[in-house]
């Protein structure tokens, strides 16, 4: 059975073998807690980046992300946080290069993208302060795709 990606807009089944699919970042049983920490944090990122409200965790067994959604063409480690592709960004299905920003470097990337995303709301500076607030984890920004 080709499974689907897991990204709703995408589409790209397992059976195209120019793509690579990638499993959610799964808990290692007989792990050190901290490691798995580590990789339940990317899971769950992994997941909020899907933006979709129809998938359980205990689907996500079932699920693969292809590499048309890592900038690198795959994830980074579990612990190489800092790394964009520490989550899938491109081609995610809505106009953001986030879901969730959980770490200083991808909080960084997307305060570069929300900057140009402000720019024409430059005549309402207080609107524009607002934005900044890192907790807009409902707004849109915008990823400037280097596909
Ligand atoms: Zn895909």
């Amino acid at each position: 059975m080709p499974t689907l990606c897991a990204v709703f807009a995408c589409g790209n089944k397992t059976l195209d073998k120019s793509l690579s699919f990638y499993r959610f970042p799964k808990v290692k049983v007989n792990a050190a807690s901290d490691l798995n920490t580590q990789i339940l944090k990317q899971r769950t990122a992994w997941l909020n980046a899907l933006h979709r409200t129809d998938v359980q965790d205990s689907q996500l067994k079932n699920m693969r992300i292809c590499s048309v959604h890592f900038k690198s063409g795959k994830p980074a480690n579990y612990n190489d946080d800092k790394n964009p592709d520490w989550i899938p960004t491109l081609s995610m299905g809505y106009n953001s290069g986030r879901s969730k920003a959980t770490t200083p470097a991808i909080k960084r990337y997307n305060r570069a993208s929300r900057r140009m995303e402000l720019k024409p709301t430059q005549l309402f500076p207080n609107t524009m302060q607002l934005n900044v607030v890192d907790s807009s984890e409902h707004s849109m920004s915008i990823d400037v795709p280097n596909e």
